[in-house]
């Protein structure tokens, strides 16, 4: 559902290209902003078409977003495979923070997924599934929003590392806003820490990169967070973030 220049008009093209135009300038403008700076200028720029991705390993992004724009959308895919824990979490940050979490569902359960692509399309083709279950459902839910906010770090993984503050989302056509790309895995917890900002307990069970049940494996201390997702497949991103 990503918006091509074929099935725009003029008008919206306009808007497009203004967009662009607003990414440009912010990567550069806030490369050395604070998350927080970062987050009032998109709460500012996109009002209501502003929102954020969680995850719900942490409540980070959240809770600074909440900061910037009180009652911000926090979308969350719900891809029907969540661990108990990751449910509970996103039901803990509706309940704590001034935010407004919507939940974005697949086409298909995961009963009706088994019966036409068979019994667990995540072990035989894991991009397949990521594509129906997370990409998809992502797509369909921005259609509402000129730009979203993620938790992506540059020290997560050697993908990751280059990621700018804000980027054009060529793909989607959005505005895509990573306030905290510059911090550091102790950054985060020195701010979890100070702001007691919740996390899932999941973490500290060794998962450190926190996806669906089927393909997240707990992490050796010292390892690579992510080297915990989609163990034994060359697949290291689910496409959300690509
Ligand atoms: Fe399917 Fe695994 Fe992707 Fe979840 S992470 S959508 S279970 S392949």
């Amino acid at each position: 559902m990503s918006r091509t220049a074929a099935s725009v008009p003029v008008a919206q093209l306009e808007r497009l290209a203004e967009l662009e135009r607003l990414a440009t300038d912010a990567a550069r403008d806030l490369d050395d902003a604070s998350a927080n700076e970062i987050l009032q200028w998109a709460a500012q720029t996109f009002g209501d078409r502003f929102c954020v991705l969680s995850s719900m390993g942490d409540a980070v992004v959240a809770s600074l977003a909440a900061k910037a724009k009180p009652g911000i959308d926090v979308v969350f895919l719900d891809t029907g495979y969540h661990f108990a824990e990751t449910i509970g979490m996103r039901d803990a940050v509706a309940a704590v923070y001034d935010v407004n979490v919507v939940s974005a569902l697949p086409l298909l359960t995961v009963a009706e997924q088994d019966e036409a692509h068979g019994k667990d399309l995540f072990a035989r083709d894991p991009d397949a599934c990521c594509a129906m279950r997370k990409v998809a459902p992502m797509e369909a839910a921005l259609v509402n929003y000129d730009s979203w906010a993620t938790g992506v770090r540059r020290d997560e993984s050697s993908t990751r590392a280059t990621t700018p503050v804000v980027q054009w989302d060529a793909r989607r056509r959005m505005v895509k806003v990573n306030p905290i790309a510059r911090w550091s895995r102790d950054d985060v917890d020195t701010y979890i820490a100070d702001n007691h900002i919740l996390v899932s307990p999941l973490i500290d069970d060794g998962y450190l990169s926190i996806g669906c049940w089927p393909c997240t494996s707990k992490v050796e201390p010292g390892a690579d967070p992510r080297s915990g997702r989609w163990v034994g497949h060359a697949k290291t991103e689910c496409g959300i973030n690509t």
